[in-house]
């Protein structure tokens, strides 16, 4: 376990950020500091109840004051998906919400609700309900339909839904319930004079269009009474003018008639680009000249957002009277345990948000979300990953880290905080691979934070060596004596480009063509040039941006129909559309630069195939990359391709591996020092979250508060159950064997004895493990040679007895499987097997098969020991629920 705050605490906060944590009372409750988690997705929602709630849990242990859900759907006829959001529709639902807000509270934390119906955005894809809205809207959202215009019935309907879901919420445990008024959706809707056409009693004038919302926070407030606060999210502007300059409209006045209604106001603005801003486009704090006026006009407490990672910004926010929260769904995701840090005067620790917005991809793509700083995002439940805490290394060991881009850096540090002895070598001088680079490309330099974090921490500890300028040959590998040696050594951008089927070349005559590692390196093309995105993410962007900065004409190609087409995952590619254009830089869509000879390139129409040119003396292609995993090869083919000729475990990882973004690299590295003495089951790696309709619920990965894994009760009850069989299972075919009079007969009954035997030897590591006591042997064997007495005697007839009752058993194992942690799994499947292996032989004993005892001795054949490894992991720190967690090197 290794987490900073058993020896700090409160006592070390630096005074100037103790405002950050004054209680702070919304209506009916107390918030206990100013961090305040507001409602953002996570790609989980209703599908994933568990994985969601141990998200949240992590965060109120992390010391946010609010913890909110995502868009809870009041009702059918609002469904996002595929977006994933939250519902509210049930009692099921109160069950499943239950889980984040019993673990939110845990912590001392207020867990909220974000009530939500999204009118014209959602498509009811799923419900298959027609979606209401104001007026008949198209589908805001693109898709080609549109809303059935409310009527006043519909108006009352949704009414009574929005309080039934309210009391919902508090009877799910939550202490603050929000009215959501902004983004786009219904309430929205209802207050733009322009979509609002109406001409009843809630449309028209301003005091109409609010009605509905004035309606729902008194409403809201009436259901539930003094359990909970009633939150409105609201945004502080109608638009941005065309200086740039915010147009408020009537949101003043608006604002208000609802003024001190709420107990709490969550502003934001209209700009969802900005208010969501990549930090290639905004820097923190980037919302408050739109709502720096919200507070002169409420008494009641205000929350906003600004990607907020400096505690010293965060203060001059509260004490300049701009907001009384600390807002955050970025920040959060990336430290959840962002206020404990500062709390505990440690707030160089803080994993920063580089704001590239790859966590909204997982909400874009309906996933888990995911985050480039913190890979443990998302993996609280399944894989027990906690952001600040791992449990100690297994076996001391010696960890070789070759290259230090995100995935290296990431390796070593967590290496290092397991205890092991890490080497990180860099052949470079700098450390930090691709995000060194690429944060010195335009608007790109908060993604050095993902270096200097791990830089930082790595350098706090004693046992990882950082060699610089020394990029290792396979020779040097072997000669290091490391016991586990990962290859971290990135990849380099390729100079032709796939085109669907086959990597293929521009035709270049001879002229060269330049990759985004040439223009890194400071080789610029002169002239007009052209930039072939066949990426489709950030980087053809940024060549684009960059050349054109250094006073290039520049002319952007890309064979999808649109620029950055991926980074609409992260809602970025409409800020680059227009940045390159600002920049007079050329768009050509769907078009592929098939040759460039240095005077012109040719493009080709991906529609058509019709082709044209345009004058280009130089070209950038930003198309893949190919994995630099030639040391690893190396490597390998000094023992002839046996990896387990090696003297060390090896690994390839991050861009190495499978070239990709920078957070699979991050995450790379994390699972490869989290996973460094885990016996891992490559047939079934995940324990999933989903509905299961089954009676074997599967069970999730807990840690107790040493950071050691947790199991069920009911599993080690189980595990010892069926130990105690097989050590019976041996006197039961032993007494059978005494009673067969047939020598063959006799020496399969034999045979079996000896299945039993090296079964409960396979298994006997981990009923030590868990500190298991086993009945006595004496008793067990008695227990045993009873039953081979009472069985059938003759031969034809205990076969049949076995071949009847032995295929239950195997369901019996794969049910322990499932309730097993993932660790014990390889163990587990040798205990199935053993039973396979006896059915085989029953199967051919009843043929008649002369080769019928050949399953029995292949089983045999395979050596108890092979399970060492697995020992070993347990060794890492696996205790049994309510037992004491040993410490590194017990047992
Ligand atoms: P990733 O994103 O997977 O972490 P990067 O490309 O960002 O990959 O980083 C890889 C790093 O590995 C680079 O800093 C590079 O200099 C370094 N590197 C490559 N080959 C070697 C080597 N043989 N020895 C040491 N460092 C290496
Ligand atoms: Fe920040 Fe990127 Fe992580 Fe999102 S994915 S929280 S933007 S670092």
């Amino acid at each position: 376990m290794t987490e900073q705050s058993a020896t700090l605490g409160p006592d070390a906060r630096d005074p100037r950020y103790d405002i950050l944590f004054e209680p702070v009372k919304i209506g009916p409750v107390t918030a206990k500091n100013r961090f305040f988690q507001v409602p953002h997705c996570t790609g989980m929602g209703f599908l994933r109840p568990r994985t969601l709630a141990a998200m949240r849990g992590v965060k109120a242990e992390g010391g946010w004051g609010v913890v909110c859900t995502e868009y809870n759907s009041i009702h059918p006829s609002s469904d996002d998906l595929p977006g994933v959001h939250a519902t509210l529709w049930d009692n099921s639902d109160i069950r499943a919400h239950r889980l984040m807000t019993d673990r939110v509270h845990e912590f001392g934390a207020l867990a909220g609700a974000e009530l939500w119906y999204g009118g014209a955005r959602s498509p009811n894809l799923y419900s298959r309900l027609s979606a209401m809205d104001v007026a008949s809207l198209p589908n805001l959202a693109g898709h080609p339909f549109q809303t059935r215009s409310m009527d006043k019935t519909d108006i009352r309907n949704l009414r009574r839904w929005h309080r039934k879901a309210a009391i919902r919420a508090r009877d799910a445990g939550f202490d603050v319930v929000y009215v959501y008024a902004t983004h786009g959706y219904l309430l929205a809707n209802f207050l733009d004079p322009a979509m609002n056409t109406r001409s009843d009693e809630y449309g028209g004038s301003l005091e109409n269009r609010v009605r509905l919302i004035r309606e729902l926070i008194e409403e809201t407030k009436e259901a539930v009474g003094d359990r909970c606060a009633v939150a409105v999210r609201f945004k502080a502007d109608e638009a941005i003018g065309a200086d740039g300059v915010p147009e408020y409209g009537e949101r003043r006045e608006m604002f208000q008639i609802l003024a001190d209604m709420p107990d709490l106001w969550d502003i934001n603005i209209a700009d969802y680009s900005l208010e969501m801003g990549m930090s290639r486009f905004a820097e923190e704090g980037a919302l408050e000249p739109y709502m720096s006026w919200v507070k002169s006009v409420t008494d009641v407490p205000v929350v906003t957002v600004g990607r907020f990672t400096s505690p010293d910004t965060m203060v001059s926010q509260i004490k300049r009277g701009i907001t009384d929260f600390i807002g955050a769904a970025r920040p959060s995701i990336a430290d959840p345990y962002l206020p404990r840090k500062i709390e505990e005067g440690r707030p160089e620790d803080i994993r920063e948000c580089i704001g590239c917005n790859i966590c909204y991809s997982g909400d874009s793509l309906g996933v888990p979300i995911r985050c480039t700083q913190n890979p443990t995002m998302g993996e609280e439940w399944r894989k027990g990953w906690h952001p600040e805490k791992i449990a100690p290394k297994g076996a001391e060991a010696r960890v070789l880290i070759v290259g230090a881009g995100p995935a290296g850096l990431e390796a070593a540090r967590v290496a290092g905080a397991r205890g092991y002895n890490v080497m990180l070598t860099e052949a470079s001088r700098n450390l930090g691979g691709r995000v060194s680079r690429e944060a010195a490309l335009p608007g790109m330099s908060e993604y050095i934070r993902v270096r200097d974090y791990r830089e930082g921490q790595i350098a706090k500890m004693p046992n990882v060596d950082v060699f610089r300028e020394s990029r290792l040959s396979a020779d040097d590998v072997f000669d290091t004596l490391a016991d586990h040696v990962a290859i971290a050594a990135g990849a380099t951008w390729r100079t032709d480009r796939f085109d669907g089927k086959a990597y293929v070349p521009v035709a270049t005559n001879g002229a060269a063509v330049l990759t985004p590692d040439d223009v890194m390196d400071g080789t610029l093309p002169e002239g007009p040039c052209v930039v072939f995105d066949g990426d489709n993410y950030y980087m053809g962007s940024l060549m684009a941006e960059a050349l054109a900065d250094a006073g290039g004409q520049v002319t952007y190609v890309t064979a999808s129909d649109s620029v950055a087409a991926w980074a609409g995952n992260t809602s970025e590619r409409w800020r680059i559309r227009t940045q390159m254009m600002e920049k007079g830089i050329q768009i050509v869509t769907a078009h592929t630069l098939t040759t460039f000879d240095g005077a012109q390139a040719a493009l080709e129409c991906s529609y058509t195939g019709r082709v044209h040119t345009i004058p280009a003396k130089g070209a950038v292609l930003a198309t893949q990359r190919t994995a630099n995993d030639g040391l690893y090869h190396q490597i390998l083919a000094k023992v002839q391709g046996d990896m387990s000729q090696l003297p060390f475990s090896l690994t390839r990882i991050g861009d190495c591996e499978a070239p990709s973004i920078i957070a699979a690299a991050v995450y790379a590295g994390y699972k490869f020092a989290a996973d460094l003495d885990i016996v891992q089951d490559i047939d079934e790696p995940l324990t999933f979250d989903r509905m299961d309709v089954g009676a074997d619920v599967p069970q999730p990965v807990r840690r107790d508060p040493a950071g050691m894994l947790q199991v069920d009760a009911a599993y080690l009850r189980t595990l010892l159950d069926y130990y105690e069989e097989e050590i019976g299972g041996i006197a039961y075919f032993q007494g059978l064997a005494d009673i067969c009079t047939d020598p063959d007969q006799k020496a399969k009954m034999t045979l079996l004895a000896q299945v039993e035997q090296h079964t409960a030897d396979i298994v006997a590591p981990l009923i030590e493990r868990y500190g298991l006591t086993p009945r006595s042997q004496d008793v067990l064997a008695a227990e045993g040679a009873a039953d081979a007495r009472r069985g059938p005697q003759d031969w034809g007839g205990l076969i049949a007895h076995m071949r009847k009752v032995f295929p239950g058993y195997i369901a019996d194992f794969e049910r322990l499987e499932r309730m097993a942690p993932p660790q014990d799994l390889p163990i587990l499947k040798r205990m199935t097997e053993h039973e396979v292996v006896a059915i085989a032989f029953l199967e051919l004993e009843a043929k008649g098969a002369p080769d019928a005892i050949a399953p029995l001795q292949r089983f045999l054949s395979t050596p108890v020991a092979t399970q060492a490894a697995a020992l070993r992991t347990l060794r890492g720190g696996i205790s049994p629920s309510g037992r004491p967690a040993p410490g590194p090197g017990c047992g």
